[in-house]
């Protein structure tokens, strides 16, 4: 392998044949098939024959496979058929599913795959990053991701934290010089950067040496592991009482089989008893329909623009009370247009500058090349506030290109989001001048001189109050506003920070930055849904509450407080004045963990949106970090676990409904699983109490736990939120999802169909066992198949509407026509074990099915009416 940081820039260049202008296509294409796609080879997946077989490694197919077993003993040929058939059907599903997840995770996965800027025929264009080639000139920028292996070129204060490599957890400083060595450690490579590096802080230009594979980091994860998506905590908990669920189950089972046993019911018939026991009550379809829920949920979100990185996610959005969230680009649009401008003493708008005024074209200058950004034939590119001041140059016919070409920069410190301003040192009229850019009240304390019309003054009191007023006035319409200043060098050196003082004042430029039309909504349905929207911004505090007026986060009563402000509070004062605060402005991202960490030791879920280098430890820290899909970094993306690709608040609100929905749901299909399964083993505990036949052969348990149950669960779980989601609180993300409450829905709804299938049963029984069974069979199957109806919502049917979930109706109509199959067609009849019934028997059937969701929707009806009344009654007695 070649080394390049003992190489000069020229070399590199040279070596692969190309420019700091870059690449051509055509010399991409030739690159891309000599070295293929920048991307990380995976360790080989598991094959789907794998996946099958691990299927089988389930408690419940050894249960099954036992069923199967007992039933060749019994001399039930068909039935031993049918349940290797279900045990060999359940595997190929659990085998489609796992497959079908794995690929719906590798689509969000794709869709949050980094970006990497890069120098194309001499044109900044951004690509993903497995495009890159080697070759290519890469431009990295405080908060980009390192894609490859490369060698600087041109540097500027580039800081990049290596730790993923190195384990090294500073910033390393990095340069273009040559080192001349011939062996030296990666972590000395100080010319150079590596793939997975993050930047943490200025500029460099970089020729990519290696891609893919080839990059240090190929080199140690030769085979990457392939990412796991780790559980959720609902999946945990599940699991969790899955088995407890199943231990209880096999001692149960033991009982019934003894108690047979003990009253002389021969041993194969007693062991059926314990069989149909046990396939009654797991629940197989519980974990698959869980991920399902989720795994559907996840895609919606996506098409709402919410991508969403890990399935925890989507469970913890269902518990989020309180969302900070960035001003700039999240509740406004991030279209920032020039407005007023103030220099030489008077406001003006902008488009009325006056040229031949020294301190009018010093600004405009300065606008232009303390600037990064591009706005070329309608392509802009960087960030949106500069982006409005070289638009604003183009007012006065300046390009950017000509003008950064004619005074090149000769030096800079970046724009930082703590500090605030920004520098770039160039030559003027023969003289060293650093311009300075920034946020008005860091700028003004520095600055002791300034320029009008007449020249260079030092600045008086009254100049200062005048520029304050100013910024106040247009601040508190809204407007951004940012200073600029200036300074003579005596010399081109490196710059300090302390250089940034004692500069010369130019001016003030405002600019409109509107809220987003849906923000005001979103805020308006945050506290509908009792949470709390904050705004946590690096703009001027008159600015941030002007725009929060707008929007209704700043309402009567709330505090906008600064960061300065924030410092000097105590965690007691902090916490006291904490559910009032509602704006917090001119804050730094370290400011963020510290509101976060507050609102948490609240017990509060929080979601918080940054998009910049330094937002990463606050997204991490946050219980949901949302990231900016179009303007945020990819750092910040690679912290989060939500990506908004519209940057937009009210996706997040819409996620928040999705993600309770989603809970709700999910909540739903478990009562209705659990529910029927409660009556499959009521009606089997009650025959055998009774010393009855047994009701149920394993096979009618399992068509309908795997097929007839499966197909409801599912249309619960993709029922669209009620207008009523937002209405409630925020979800206790300690609360088990199985309340009292809830396990006494299940209890009681299982019971109430178990009482009509035991009817069933009975009248059954008086045409002999093997009616019994295929009634109690048909009424518990149809029952359930009603039942799912009941567990669409908490609310009735009549206020639901039957139609507003058209699959909850298919899969009744489905599971109907699977049932009556079984119940009409002579060879399933053999199969499956039932008898032939008359028709009166079957329209009893139907009947009692059909009573129970009466008896249901009857409560519910019931409970609508008595909880309005009640609750019209606390609100009369309040009054
Ligand atoms: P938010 O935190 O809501 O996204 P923001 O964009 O104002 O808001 P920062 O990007 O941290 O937050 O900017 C903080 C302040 O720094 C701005 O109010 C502005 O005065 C100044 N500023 C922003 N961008 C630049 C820039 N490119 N150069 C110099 N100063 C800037």
């Amino acid at each position: 392998m070649k080394n390049f940081f003992n190489k000069t820039t020229e070399d590199v260049l040279h070596s692969f044949g190309t420019t700091k202008e870059g690449l051509k296509d055509t010399e991409v294409d030739l690159y891309r098939e000599k070295y293929g796609e920048n991307v990380l080879s995976e360790k080989k997946k598991k094959s789907t024959i794998q996946v099958f077989f691990e299927q089988f490694k389930d408690l419940l197919v050894i249960i099954l496979i036992i069923a199967g077993i007992v039933s060749i003993a019994t001399g039930n040929v068909e039935s031993t058929i049918v349940i290797f058939a279900v045990i060999i059907l359940n595997a190929i599903l659990g085998t489609v599913q796992h497959v079908k997840a794995e690929q719906s995770l590798n689509s969000l996965k794709a869709l949050s795959a980094p970006n990497a800027k890069v120098l194309r025929n001499g044109v900044k264009t951004e690509v993903p990053s497995k495009d890159i080639v080697p070759g290519d000139i890469l431009v990295l920028e405080a908060g980009d991701l390192v894609v490859a292996d490369g060698r600087i070129i041109e540097n500027y204060s580039l800081q990049v934290n290596e730790s993923s490599l190195t384990g090294e957890s500073e910033s390393v400083t990095k340069t273009s010089d040559v080192i001349a060595k011939d062996e030296i450690a990666l972590g000395d490579q100080k010319n150079m950067v590596f793939s997975s590096s993050l930047v943490t802080y200025g500029r460099a230009l970089v020729i990519v040496t290696a891609t893919g594979m080839d990059t240090e980091l190929g080199k140690i994860a030769t085979l990457m592991e392939q990412t796991q998506e780790k559980k959720t905590p609902l999946q945990i908990s599940l699991d969790d009482f899955s088995k407890k669920l199943a231990i209880v189950i096999l001692v149960i089972c033991a009982i019934v089989f003894g108690l047979s046993v003990y009253r002389n019911t021969p041993i194969l018939d007693s062991l059926m008893f314990a069989v149909a026991l046990a396939v009654a009550a797991i629940p197989e379809a519980l974990s698959s329909i869980v991920t399902i829920v989720l795994a559907i949920g996840t895609q919606k979100m996506a098409k709402e623009h919410a991508i969403i990185k890990s399935l925890k996610a989507v469970e913890g959005l269902g518990s989020v009370s309180i969302i900070c969230s960035d001003k700039t680009g999240t509740l406004t649009q991030n279209k920032m247009t020039t407005k007023q401008i103030y220099v030489d003493g008077k406001l003006i708008a902008s488009e009325k500058l006056d040229l031949t005024n020294e301190a009018e074209q010093y600004l405009l200058n300065s606008a232009v090349l303390c600037n990064d950004s591009t706005s070329i034939d309608g392509q802009e590119i960087g960030d949106p506030t500069e982006v409005a001041l070289v638009n604003l140059a183009h007012i006065y016919n300046l390009k950017e290109d000509a003008v950064r070409n004619e005074f090149e920069r000769l030096k800079e410190i970046p724009f930082d989001s703590d500090r605030k301003l920004m520098s770039t040192v160039h030559q003027l009229d023969g003289k060293n001048i650093m311009f300075t850019k920034g946020a008005f009240d860091v700028l003004l304390n520095r600055v002791t001189s300034i320029k009008t019309s007449n020249g260079l003054r030092p600045i008086t009191e009254d100049d200062k109050q005048k520029i304050i007023d100013t910024n106040m006035e247009l601040s508190q319409n809204g407007l951004r506003v940012l200073a600029f200043a200036y300074k003579e060098l005596p010399e081109i050196r490196d710059l300090t920070l302390e250089d940034e003082s004692e500069y010369t004042f130019l001016g003030l430029v405002s600019m409109i930055d509107p809220p987003r039309v849906e923000s005001a909504e979103a805020v308006r349905d945050c506290i509908t849904a009792g949470i709390k929207p904050i705004m946590i911004t690096g703009d001027h505090k008159i600015t941030a509450s002007a725009i929060a007026k707008q929007i209704g986060i700043l309402q009567d009563g709330d505090m906008a407080v600064t960061g300065l402000e924030l410092d000097k509070m105590s965690e007691e004062e902090l916490m006291r004045k904490l559910d009032h605060i509602s704006v917090y402005a001119r804050v730094s991202p370290e400011h963020k963990i510290r509101i976060v960490s507050a609102w948490q030791n609240k017990g509060k879920i929080v979601a918080m949106t940054g998009d910049g280098v330094n937002d990463a430890p606050a997204l991490k820290q946050a219980d949901i970090g949302i990231a900016m899909g179009i303007t945020g970094t990819e750092v910040s993306k690679d912290a989060a676990s939500m990506i908004l690709t519209d940057d937009n608040f009210a996706t997040i609100v819409k996620a928040i409904t999705n993600g309770r929905n989603v809970y709700a749901n999910i909540k739903n299909s478990i009562k209705f699983l659990l529910s029927g399964n409660t009556s499959g083993i009521l009606a089997v505990l009650y025959a055998s109490i009774m010393a009855l036949p047994v009701p149920f052969m394993p096979v009618h348990l399992l068509f309908i736990n795997l097929l007839t149950d499966s197909l409801p669960a599912i249309a619960i779980g993709v029922e669209n939120p009620t207008k009523d989601l937002l209405k409630e609180k925020p979800r206790d993300s300690k609360e088990s999802i199985l309340t009292k409450d809830f396990i006494l829905d299940i209890a009681i709804e299982g019971l109430i169909i178990a009482v009509f299938t035991i009817v069933a049963f009975h009248i059954g029984l008086e045409a002999g066992p093997a009616v019994a069974s295929t009634m109690a069979f048909s009424t518990l199957c149809l029952g359930r198949l009603f039942h799912g109806f009941n567990c669409r919502g908490k609310a009735s049917i009549f206020k639901l509407g039957l139609g507003s979930n058209k699959y909850s109706i298919y899969a009744f109509l489905t599971g109907a026509i699977l049932l009556n199959l079984v119940l009409f067609v002579p060879p399933l009849q053999k199969l499956f074990e039932v008898a032939t019934l008359s028709w009166t028997q079957v329209g009893l059937i139907y009947l009692l099915a059909f009573l129970p969701t009466v008896i249901i929707q009857g409560i519910k009806v019931f409970k609508e009416a008595f909880v309005k009344d009640s609750q019209e009654e606390d609100k009369k007695a309040a009054i």
